[in-house]
């Protein structure tokens, strides 16, 4: 789930803009780092294209609901996910960016 190819520092960035807490529901339970766009889909290892996630919201990312949310589906956590990370990076929010800008 969470690429090595992640730095140290990068992690430490992402964790300290989130406030060491989820981005989407606030909670501070077994925070990770996810990739907005997915490796295999061209996503990169940049900032613009991490999000920090509790445990909860991160298996939702990744299409595992383990608390049976009747009302919320993979698709409006990459909603969420995609409108939050767009709202710091705007207007030139691109995480699929191959190289350096
Ligand atoms: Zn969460
Ligand atoms: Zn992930």
């Amino acid at each position: 789930m969470i690429s090595a190819g992640i730095s140290k520092g990068t992690r430490k960035y992402v964790y300290a803009r989130e406030g060491y807490r989820c981005a989407l529901c606030d909670s501070t339970k077994y925070i990770q780092v996810h990739h907005c766009v997915k490796r295999s889909e061209g996503g990169t290892d940049s900032v613009e294209n991490l999000i920090c996630l509790c445990a909860d919201c991160h298996a939702m990312a990744h299409g595992m609901n383990l608390n049976d949310w009747q009302d919320v589906t993979r698709e409006d956590i990459e909603q969420a996910v995609v409108e939050y990370l767009a709202d710091y990076y705007a207007p030139d929010w691109n995480p699929w960016r191959a190289g350096p800008r």
